[in-house]
């Protein structure tokens, strides 16, 4: 294996407070406990990178506060190299403000904080510093970031794996400089204009062909995931698991696809590869304890 994955997006830290009911406006309830988790879908998906034995980088921003370096070090206790996350002054590091109600409803408040202020000017000096070999991108930076990021790699002939999420409308014009769009149904759906209702997998990838992108993952839950290269497609039923808690796993779908990527692997084969890397993350509850490694997932291929 050679060269490095740099993984662009959110560093965050969830904090769990588990309630019978969420309180009303004005209300103070007393809640059953609480729980600090690492979060932030590019932290998530480094960590994935990671865990598959390829050689990660992250490239994000944290406050100058204890969240900020409690993940970093999470991060490092994982071999992730954090020396390009930014600490950026007068910003708070990410947090996600979150209630679960007895009834599994969940209600997040998320403060971005320093990850909204990663500068064009620190990506590209990340990007020039660190030479990576493939770049992985959440839609959590900037996409003046991305444009940098993304025109950087297209320059070098490096590749670049995108994952449209969380979705907004100023993707679409970056379309062009991706070369493996990840998305789920519903994201898929939305960079169509949300017109695209009730489409198969094989018409949703093919439409976002017709709009720029270039090569389309499309992540299906419990249904596996599709994958559209040039003319050839590829189905990948979804492997049969006893799901416990799925969140996390398209986080870890996008980390096993890069690193295996990077590696050389086909599209197809790091699709396989990665499809069960998402499958293993739903048997275990949380976002980065349920990541699994590289021995794991070839134990479930197999
Ligand atoms: P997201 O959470 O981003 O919407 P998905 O729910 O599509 O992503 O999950 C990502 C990947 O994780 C899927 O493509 C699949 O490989 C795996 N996965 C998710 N849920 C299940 C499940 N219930 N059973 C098996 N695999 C799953």
């Amino acid at each position: 294996m050679s060269g490095r994955v740099l993984v662009a997006g959110a560093i965050n830290t969830d904090l769990v407070a588990t309630v019978d009911r969420a309180p009303e406006a004005g209300e103070t309830i007393t809640g059953r406990s609480f729980a600090i988790h690492s979060g932030g879908k590019g932290g998530n998906q480094a960590v994935a990178v990671a865990r598959s034995r390829a050689s990660a980088v992250m490239l994000g921003g944290v406050g100058r506060d204890e969240f900020g370096s409690a993940r970093k070090s999470d991060m490092a206790s994982d071999q992730i190299e954090t020396s390009w996350i930014a600490t950026i002054d007068g910003a708070s590091s990410g947090v996600a403000l979150i209630t679960v109600e007895s009834s599994g409803e969940n209600r997040i408040a998320y403060i971005p904080g320093a990850t909204a202020k990663v500068t064009p000017d620190h990506c590209a000096a990340t990007v020039n510093a660190i030479q990576p070999s493939l770049i992985l991108s959440t839609n959590e930076l900037s996409v003046d970031c991305h444009r940098v990021l993304f025109e950087w790699a297209r320059g070098r002939d490096v590749r670049v794996i995108f994952n449209a999420a969380p979705y907004s409308d100023d993707l679409v014009g970056l379309l062009h400089l991706i070369d493996v769009l990840i998305v789920n149904e519903g994201e898929a759906t939305a960079l169509q204009g949300g017109t695209a209702d009730g489409m198969s997998p094989e018409e949703l990838a093919a439409g976002l062909r017709s709009i720029g992108a270039i090569d389309v993952v499309i992540t299906l839950g419990a249904g596996g995931s599709f994958a559209l290269s040039n003319d050839e497609s590829l189905t990948v039923p979804g492997h049969r698991v006893d799901v416990v808690d799925t969140t996390g796993a398209g986080d870890t779908f996008c980390g096993a696809l890069a690193a295996r990527m990077l590696e050389g692997a086909a599209l197809p084969e790091a699709v396989r590869y990665a499809n069960a890397a998402g499958a293993l993350a739903t048997t275990r509850s949380g976002a980065q304890p349920s990541i699994p490694n590289r021995e794991e997932i070839q134990k479930l291929m197999e």
